[in-house]
């Protein structure tokens, strides 16, 4: 077990999580990380639930960690941008999907191919490079 998920990082988060197989979910209290230079923060309005978030909250292909904030077809409005960031301002609305980081060191990374990325992180049941875990956008 790692650290609490609502004291690892500066920014309260509220979800929906599964706890165990059972399908059920409940609420749940986590952090997301500070806004680094290169990052985009947003307020999620909507959440798509899809098959592959049933899966996991069943542990259906046996790869999920709990507890779990299924959804990866998140949209919102961009409340603060990092100050690298040049393509998004705040209070634009973005969609965030299946991937929320890749490698940028690999051949497909280097050809904008991050889709193909072997490293990815995926927005949900995954680990951050600092190795804390990442929560989707079921809310
Ligand atoms: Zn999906
Ligand atoms: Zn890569």
């Amino acid at each position: 077990m790692g650290s609490q998920p609502q004291f690892e990082h500066p920014n309260k988060a509220f979800g929906w999580a599964a706890r165990d197989q059972s399908g059920l979910l409940s609420p749940f209290n986590f952090s997301r990380r500070e806004t680094n230079e290169k990052d985009v923060s947003l307020k999620i309005l909507f959440c798509g639930i899809c098959h592959t978030d049933l899966h996991m909250i069943k542990n259906e292909w046996g790869i999920s960690t709990y507890p779990l904030v299924p959804g990866h077809e998140n949209v919102g409005i961009v409340t603060k941008v990092g100050s690298k960031v040049e393509k998004f301002k705040v209070g634009d609305k973005v969609g965030v999907g299946f991937m929320i980081d890749s490698c940028r060191s690999c051949q497909n990374c280097a050809e904008n191919l991050e889709s193909y990325c072997p490293r990815f992180t995926a927005t949900c049941g995954a680990k951050y490079r600092d190795g804390t875990t990442t929560y989707g956008g079921l809310l």
